[in-house]
């Protein structure tokens, strides 16, 4: 193991906890893991393994490079590609055993086409647009594909699929028609169903009724979309270790464009991560941080690889423990305040650290605790 001083902690233990109250909340409904982007930039292969031995039913990526790094790493749950396939893909979405979406007749020769010359079948996702209006075919064409599909000894349907653009609030009526919809046109199939799926982390915290036969549940089971009754939390906490203590003097400028000034003699420590980690430069003289248990803000530019914490009188000692996302002692900095000060989602700031932060799994002894 090589060490590094700054990394992501990952709580392997309260994702599976995570995991088991969302099935205990959907009763006989199947899951499906969304893992794209590292999973949510948790480490893609660590978090399907311990979701594969928490019983998910599902993982689902957003292309074949990701569902490619699952199969090769051994993961045997089934997979669906949520984006849109190319031509010089199919084959080896084939052969990988991936499920891929299809939204239009196109995509769907091109795969029977493929599929003849190989001689295998291809599993598919009907995607149908009910309003997301990303991938998918509209509902007023989405039954002549479905029989097109169906008809076809090339094409196994394992899904029917669509996606939700505003379920992250409650009782949004766009949601609701997006819903009814996708209902609607489940009734019109006749005969063996395939599983129909709709519902994000935001369906299944507020739109009982978006179920169907799977959701498909991201951010919350990585713990950011709690409420009264789901309980989940978040398993993810970013540290570093003190790298330079110094004393700076009044009037003395901190970091790239002097755009920190002390204002009086004050104790300055640098962290040993940047923007090149993935630690947003929007959190210059805005962000904070937690050392020994108390609150400190950053000060100057962030730079690529370090940053500096402005300590005032305090002590701090090389080595000590810092808390960029996470709590230490009483104090906690969330994701959501960090978000809050990058102008942005949670989403985007957990995807955004990349492989030079390693991360470090716990309460796992069933595999490496670096990857
Ligand atoms: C990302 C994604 C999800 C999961 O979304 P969350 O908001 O994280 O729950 C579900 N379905 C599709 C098609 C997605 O792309």
């Amino acid at each position: 193991m090589i060490k590094h001083p700054a990394w992501i902690e990952i709580d392997l233990k309260r994702f599976e906890e995570n995991i088991s109250n969302i099935k205990w909340y959907i009763g006989n409904t199947l899951l499906c893991l969304p893992i794209k982007a590292n999973a949510y930039g948790h480490g893609l292969i660590p978090i399907a393994k311990a979701a594969q031995k928490a019983g998910v039913d599902y993982l689902a990526v957003s292309c074949l490079q990701e569902g490619s790094l699952l199969r090769s790493s051994g993961i045997t749950l089934p997979i669906i590609i949520f984006g849109p396939v190319y031509e010089d893909q199919i084959c080896n979405l084939i052969d990988l055993d991936l499920e891929f979406t299809i939204s239009s007749k196109y995509k769907a020769d091109l795969a029977q086409s493929i599929c003849e010359k190989k001689k295998k079948k291809a599993k598919v996702h009907l995607k149908i647009d009910t309003g997301m209006r990303r991938i998918g075919v509209r509902i007023s064409s989405a039954f002549s594909l479905y029989e097109y599909l169906q008809k076809s000894d090339l094409i196994e349907i394992k899904g029917i699929y669509s996606h939700l653009a505003t379920a992250d609030t409650e009782n949004d009526v766009f949601a609701k028609k997006q819903i009814e919809d996708f209902a609607n046109f489940s009734n019109f199939i006749k005969g063996k169903k395939p599983v129909f799926h709709l519902a994000n982390s935001g369906g299944v915290v507020y739109y009982p009724n978006s179920y169907f036969d799977m959701v498909r549940p991201g951010l919350l089971s990585f713990g950011y979309f709690s409420n009264p009754h789901v309980l989940v939390k978040p398993f993810f906490s970013l540290k570093a270790k003190v790298g330079y203590f110094k004393v700076i003097e009044k009037g003395e400028s901190v970091g790239y464009s002097q755009s920190y000034i002390a204002p009086k003699r004050t104790r300055i420590v640098t962290i040993p991560i940047g923007y090149g980690d993935g630690y947003r430069r929007s959190l210059s003289n805005i962000g904070s941080v937690l050392i020994r248990g108390k609150t400190y803000p950053i000060c100057g530019n962030i730079c690529m690889d370090q940053f500096m914490v402005d300590i005032g009188d305090d002590e701090a000692y090389v080595g000590d423990e810092v808390v960029l996302i996470g709590s230490q002692g009483d104090k906690e900095i969330t994701l959501q305040q960090v978000a809050d000060l990058c102008k942005t989602i949670p989403y985007e700031v957990l995807c955004l650290f990349n492989e030079r932060v390693p991360r470090v799994y716990k309460h796992n002894c069933k595999y490496s605790l670096v990857e």
